[in-house]
């Protein structure tokens, strides 16, 4: 077996959160085969499989996962004319980096999005009215429900990518193994511009604490006196529908509202942090009180985007 099998691993380090108890099993792997090793050791075994990418949207719980955790670590990246092919490994920030020092644009939106690519794709991650799907054209995935394993493709359509969620995401039993992208042509300067004032924005706008993100998704919203408040308050418009999950939490003046060691970032108010001893349970009690809240005062129900694992 080319696969070094660890036991009983701590996965709080492995997170942005810095929160989560330990994996049973955990393995690291770097290329195809590694994967088929990985999901055929746990089949084997009859373990649960959990894949890790770069633990900046995951919960894991105070008692860890019972099974085993292949964290992806392909990292190969190639560029062809436009397309760029990316393995699942790959952090999207070196994606992002990659591709402006190359000269194709088109990504630039997603700097400083930490986590990989594969962990991207999967959440069709977006900012600043950007998303994966806009210049994803195929992905390599693995089935780990059939036999034998084997590797497969996916064109951009067959993803059925939408608000934070593709057929990855929907589909548990697909690992994603890597990615082709097309971008166009741009001016390297130019596109670095972009990358640096994307990055300031995001520092101006978000707290630097350990978080998953955005906690919650934003809702779809048709109640018109909720658009109306909204909009009033805010002086912009509702756009595509949806409204920022943050609005709801700040109007009820829960930024800064703390639970144990869980705490409503007073910078952002979609961020829930973990304030420096936080357990999975204060994250949860804080992401229950606050969905109850916003149900209560407003009658919409957040949902959340960062995965829950182990509860
Ligand atoms: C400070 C901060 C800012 C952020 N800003 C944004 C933002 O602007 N926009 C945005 O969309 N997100 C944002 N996020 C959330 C997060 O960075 C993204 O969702 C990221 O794409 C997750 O990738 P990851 O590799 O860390 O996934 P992980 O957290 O490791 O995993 C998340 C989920 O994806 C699954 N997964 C990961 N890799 C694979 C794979 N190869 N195959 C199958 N399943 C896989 C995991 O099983 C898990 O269910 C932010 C997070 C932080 C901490």
């Amino acid at each position: 077996m080319n696969i070094k099998i660890q036991k009983n691993v701590l996965l709080a380090p492995q997170t942005t959160f810095k929160i989560g108890g330990e994996a049973k099993f955990f393995i690291e792997v770097f290329n195809d085969d590694n994967i088929i090793e990985a999901v055929q050791y746990a089949k084997d075994n009859n373990l649960k499989i959990f894949i890790l990418g770069g633990g900046s949207n995951v919960l894991i719980s105070d008692g860890g996962f019972d099974g085993l955790v292949i964290k992806i670590k392909n990292n190969g990246i190639k560029i062809n004319d436009c397309e760029i092919e990316c393995d699942a490994g790959v952090s999207l920030i070196n994606l992002v980096n990659f591709s402006v020092k190359n000269g194709l644009a088109g990504l630039e939106w997603a700097a400083g999005i930490p986590g990989t690519v594969g962990g991207a794709i999967r959440g069709n991650a977006g900012a600043f009215g950007g998303e994966m799907k806009d210049s994803l054209v195929e992905i390599k995935f693995l089935n780990i429900k059939k036999d034998p394993l084997e590797m497969e493709f996916c064109s951009n359509e067959q993803c059925k990518f939408d608000y934070r969620s593709s057929i990855i995401k929907n589909n548990t039993d697909l690992i994603l193994v890597s990615a082709k992208f097309k971008l166009k042509k741009g001016i390297a300067y130019e596109s670095e511009k972009v990358v640096k004032e994307t990055i300031n924005k995001r520092l101006e706008k978000q707290p630097t604490n350990p978080s998953a993100g955005s906690f919650f998704k934003n809702p779809r919203i048709d109640k018109q006196e909720i658009i109306e408040k909204f909009e009033s308050d805010m002086g912009m418009k509702m756009r595509g529908g949806q409204l920022p999950a943050g609005w709801f939490i700040d109007d009820l003046g829960f930024k800064g509202k703390k639970i144990g060691g869980a705490q409503v970032s007073e910078k952002h108010a979609n961020f829930i942090i973990n304030a420096g001893d936080a357990t999975a349970e204060d994250i949860i009690i804080l992401s229950s009180f606050l969905k109850q809240k916003v149900r209560d005062t407003y009658g919409i129900q957040l949902e959340e985007e960062v995965s829950r694992i182990g509860f």
